[in-house]
């Protein structure tokens, strides 16, 4: 496996058969969103790897433990820990903490936030959690939709694509990238959280953790494995272009220098005989361990939308949104809707905005996106994961043996 930190040139391969343990059995095939594997039944499959997202969800539903990773930071992360010259930030996922608890014989699903950042503080990090990030994504998200809408109701031109898609899943913009270009106007321009975190942490971060950028190290520990190809995209080196800009003359450096999967923090953690279980709580180390409701909610499918909703009610109409869960984009159904009419101060008139909540991509898009290329989307705005339930099922989160599904 390959040991690696990002440099720009994004990561190509990344999920991998092994012929010797392959037995053609085709559970793989229904999984893979891009029908990218290849191989006819019972013969041994491969993956062609300019359709692969990198989702890695036949990794962690084929039977016979055949599907493999390429890319491990793992190995490199240690050795940073360890140099006392280098600031290791650790970038938390909201979907890591309710999983990671589990590799240490707590209860399925339990929630370990404070004994995560109490095992990662031991191991040497310092506390970013993604959940603080996701809060900036939403208002850059929630904000670039209301330009949008009120550009589209005044007609204005150049008023940006509607419906808007979210950006924060690779895997769905890779997808978008690759299957349907032509619509690459409608997706959000905001970054992830998982970017806004890499570059909030080397510059605004540089300041608190009093470093130079190049002296930090950030690691984001996601339950995607499509994340490490995210943050080895080329343009992902915000931070070292500002610096650039500010005349300081550092090695180019990515945002995001490396990313751990749930299982890797956890096979980080026992490596260095850390035992989250028993580890007492800890609240974090700066500002960046503060968040609202709406960032935490990002890791299940519904949660950037219901997030987006009430921000957008807020800014809208002045007043929070009298529901604040919104549930009708909760739930597992592939694809769900909602509606909210509000009164919106700016065009002095009533709006009402239609949403829709797409996860398990590969079986639920493409009449969205059908629609859309028709003209016919009912749609303002629409939130799609890659994977079903969201990023909780992501292909980096523990894998169940046990045959009882998650
Ligand atoms: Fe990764 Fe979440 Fe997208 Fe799955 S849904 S590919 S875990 S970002």
């Amino acid at each position: 496996m390959t040991q690696t930190t990002y440099q720009p040139g994004e990561i190509k391969g990344l999920i991998e058969i092994e012929a010797s343990k392959c037995k053609g059995c085709d559970a793989c095939l229904k999984f893979c969103p891009t029908h990218a594997i290849e191989g006819a039944s019972g013969a041994v499959h491969t993956i062609d790897q300019e359709k692969c997202l990198g989702c890695g969800q036949c990794l962690i539903n084929c039977p016979f433990s055949a599907i493999k990773e390429t890319h491990s930071a793992l190995e490199t992360v240690i050795n940073k820990l360890a140099d006392k010259d280098t600031k290791v930030v650790g970038i938390i996922a909201p979907a890591v903490r309710v999983a990671i608890g589990e590799e240490f014989g707590l209860g399925k699903g339990e929630l370990v936030t404070g004994k995560l950042y109490g095992a990662m503080h031991q191991a040497g990090f310092k506390i970013f959690d993604c959940n603080f990030a996701a809060d900036l994504t939403i208002m850059e998200e929630g904000s670039e939709f209301i330009h949008r809408l009120h550009a589209n109701v005044k007609n204005e031109p150049n008023a940006g694509a509607l419906p808007q898609f979210t950006s924060c899943c690779p895997g769905w913009v890779r997808y978008l990238e690759t299957d349907h270009p032509e619509l690459l106007p409608h997706l959000s321009t905001a970054k992830s959280p998982q970017q806004i975190a890499g570059t909030v942490a080397k510059t605004y971060g540089a300041k608190v953790y009093d470093t130079k950028p190049d002296k930090l190290f950030t690691v984001a520990v996601m339950p995607c494995t499509s994340k490490k190809i995210e943050a080895s995209r080329p343009e992902f080196n915000s931070a070292w272009q500002y610096h650039q800009q500010q005349g300081q003359d550092v090695p180019s450096y990515q945002d995001v220098d490396a990313v751990l999967t749930t299982r890797e923090m956890s096979q980080l953690l026992k490596h260095l005989e850390i035992d989250l279980a028993n580890t007492q709580p800890f609240d974090g180390d700066s500002l960046f361990s503060q968040y609202s409701g709406a960032g935490t909610i990002f890791g299940t499918t519904g949660g950037v939308m219901e997030a987006a909703i009430r921000t957008a009610h807020k800014v809208i109409t002045d007043e929070e949104i009298a529901q604040l869960d919104f549930t009708a984009v909760r739930g597992l159904e592939g694809v769900k809707e909602a509606s909210v009419t509000l009164f919106d101060k700016a065009l002095d008139q009533e709006v009402t905005i239609k949403v829709a909540v797409v996860h398990d991509m590969g079986h639920n898009i493409e009449p969205i996106i059908n629609d859309i290329i028709a003209g016919t989307s009912p749609y303002h705005f629409i939130e799609v994961m890659n994977c079903a339930g969201g990023c909780v099922n992501g292909a980096g989160q523990p894998i169940d043996t046990s045959g009882s599904g998650w």
